[in-house]
């Protein structure tokens, strides 16, 4: 296997979302990577670091505090919880993240709320939706999106940010395009119930559907394998 040299991976990702960006006709601010480290070693965290990189999405909670503990000397990197969350897990998710994306119930969000530590800012919560409808997936259905935003709204040690999705694989553009557009309508009108909230996140789009991600909206793409490489 060919080592992969993270300076030049990330570029070409930043590269890539820059033209999808262009190619939607939106500003080139207008939506960021959060690069998926999961799997990968605290070295390549680094490496990405060094390289500009600041937000990182992990899915496994120990991995995560692991790769933290080893990285502490990075004071701005932020961290964000990505992968599902286990209610008997959320104090350690409340004290050592910046952002969790995978909200999806209320009993979770009120226990990260009352486990967020005074000290710390507000955490950045994006509700997950199963946009695609497939049973056995997370997230919860736009029907059960509203009550669970207007719980979160309402929580002082959380701030909803957006919404997040991880569409079923599709092979067509087009295809690919259908769930996203859903995520972004949903935001919209979360937007419009609370014009004062700073609803700016649109957590969708991975290293196989980033264009059409970014063409619905996406202002968070997560990315993985198109900047580490492969997993094993
Ligand atoms: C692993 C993962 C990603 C990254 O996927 P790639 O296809 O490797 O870019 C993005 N989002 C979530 C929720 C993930 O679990």
């Amino acid at each position: 296997m060919t080592e992969v040299i993270v300076s030049e991976t990330l570029a070409a990702a930043n590269a890539r979302l820059a033209a999808a960006l262009r190619q939607a006709g939106r500003s080139a601010d207008a939506a960021r990577l959060l690069a998926v480290s999961k799997t990968k070693p605290d070295a390549m965290v680094r490496d990405t670091y060094l390289a500009g990189q600041r937000d990182f999405g992990e899915n496994y909670l120990q991995e995560a505090l692991d790769k933290q503990e080893a990285l502490a000397d990075l004071q701005d990197i932020v961290w964000h919880l990505i992968g599902p969350l286990q209610s008997n897990k959320t104090r350690a998710v409340a004290e050592h993240f910046a952002w969790v994306h995978s909200v999806d119930r209320e009993k979770i969000a009120r226990r990260l709320d009352e486990q967020r530590p005074d000290a710390l800012p507000p955490l950045n919560i994006c509700l997950q939706v199963n946009v695609s409808g497939e049973p056995s997936k997370s997230g919860v259905t736009l029907d059960e999106l509203e009550p669970l935003a207007a719980a979160v709204m309402n929580m002082p040690h959380l701030v909803l940010r957006g919404l997040m999705a991880i569409p079923a694989p599709a092979t067509s553009f087009e295809e690919q395009r259908a769930p996203l557009a859903a995520l972004r309508k949903a935001l919209e009108r979360l937007q419009m119930r609370y014009p004062q909230a700073p609803l700016d996140t649109l957590s969708m789009g991975m290293s196989d559907d980033l264009e059409a991600a970014v063409a619905e909206g996406a202002t968070l793409v997560r990315l993985g394998t198109a900047i580490f490489g492969a997993r094993q």
